[in-house]
């Protein structure tokens, strides 16, 4: 019994997204998984620019520490300002004071201006996607933490789902992907069986129809609210991890939300397994074991109690000795300037997709 945990991991988030709340409603209601890319996020991260990016990033990486979360490995997609981008996340992280592991999401479904939603097998590389390996590996080259990011099997050719598996063991990362995320994606494992490693992150795979390797980022929350159905996380082989996929890094409240949909699915489900997953993430951070973050519950390092305890709060963070929140308070930067700045970036991103 203890009011103490290690900083939480965020396994799978989308700094950008932070800004999408509020955003205006869409020209028509998605009716499926692939239209909800389409009328929201594929809108969306079109119209990023570096600025929107920092503050993004800023929002959700300060949002995620206050809830005691200090890691977040990201996934990023800005098709129209992709050069740098890495670097505007990473600078809003080190600002706030959390970890990170960074990637661009490469896709081919970009042709110049105009957007195609399925992508054939054997089609070309796009120059889209040059520009988006070449964004990480400048990261990856100049000391970033970080893996090679691809944004799904669908959206990209074989070319290059390929070329990205051979930057990421020229680097000695793993390849940060969504897989088989909704039904449009059902070959993503063949397609993958012959690429992935040990070193994968692989995300939702709810609807993946194969054993593949790589660790998988189980994100219920966001999982629910696209219709996708359940991931049944506890049949993977490898080790699970918890991720967000850009709803917020609140983990306590995602490692609720796991083990209940995880008990829907089975009765038997105990919360040690959501409690596991959201612990996993630790691997990816060793260094979180070293912080501390009091919580306002006497019980928060147990997973039957965490798990019927909504609304627990995160009160303290400490960092290598140094007390990055107070009183559930940041003290090593101003959340007003924070909050104004990205409502400002949000107007005009908002006045882009009006
Ligand atoms: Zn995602």
């Amino acid at each position: 019994m203890s009011f103490t945990t290690n900083g939480l991991v965020c396994g799978h988030h989308h700094l950008y997204s932070s800004l999408a709340r509020g955003m205006p409603a869409p020209p028509q209601t998605p009716n499926s998984f692939i239209s909800v890319l389409e009328n929201v996020w594929w809108r969306l991260d079109a119209v990023l620019d570096l600025d929107i990016i920092y503050w993004s990033a800023a929002l959700g990486a300060a949002e995620a520490l206050l809830n005691g979360t200090t890691a977040i490995i990201d996934h990023h997609e800005s098709p129209f300002a992709i050069e740098g981008s890495l670097d505007a996340i990473q600078s809003a992280c080190d600002m706030v004071g959390v970890s990170s592991n960074l990637c661009y999401g490469v896709t081919d479904r970009w042709v110049g201006q105009s957007m195609q939603t399925h992508v054939a097998p054997s089609s070309k590389m796009s120059d889209e996607a040059r520009r988006g390996l070449a964004e990480n590996e400048r990261f990856l080259k100049a000391g970033g933490r970080g893996m090679i990011g691809v944004h799904a099997a669908f959206t990209c050719s074989d070319e290059t789902l390929e070329t990205a598996a051979d930057l990421a063991k020229q680097h000695n990362v793993g390849v940060h992907i969504h897989v088989a995320e909704g039904p449009d994606d059902i070959d993503a494992g063949s397609r993958l069986q012959n690429l992935a490693e040990d070193n994968w992150l692989i995300v939702h795979a709810v609807h993946l129809d194969q054993q593949i390797k790589g660790t998988l980022a189980h994100n219920p929350r966001s999982n629910m609210n696209n219709s996708v159905g359940y991931a049944r996380p506890s049949r993977w082989a490898h080790d699970v991890i918890l991720g967000t996929d850009g709803i917020g890094a609140d983990m306590l409240e995602e490692m609720r939300l796991a083990y209940v949909r995880h008990r829907e699915d089975d009765i038997t489900a105990s919360p040690d397994s959501a409690w596991s997953w959201l612990q996993n993430g630790e691997k990816f951070f060793p260094e979180v074991k070293r912080d501390v973050v009091t919580w306002s519950y006497d019980n928060a390092d147990s997973p039957w109690h965490v798990a019927f305890t909504p609304g627990i709060r995160c009160l303290s963070v400490v960092r290598d000795g140094r007390v990055l929140v107070e009183d559930g308070v940041p003290t090593q930067f101003d959340m007003n300037e924070i909050r104004t700045k990205a409502a400002e970036a949000a107007r005009i991103l908002h006045e882009r997709l009006a």
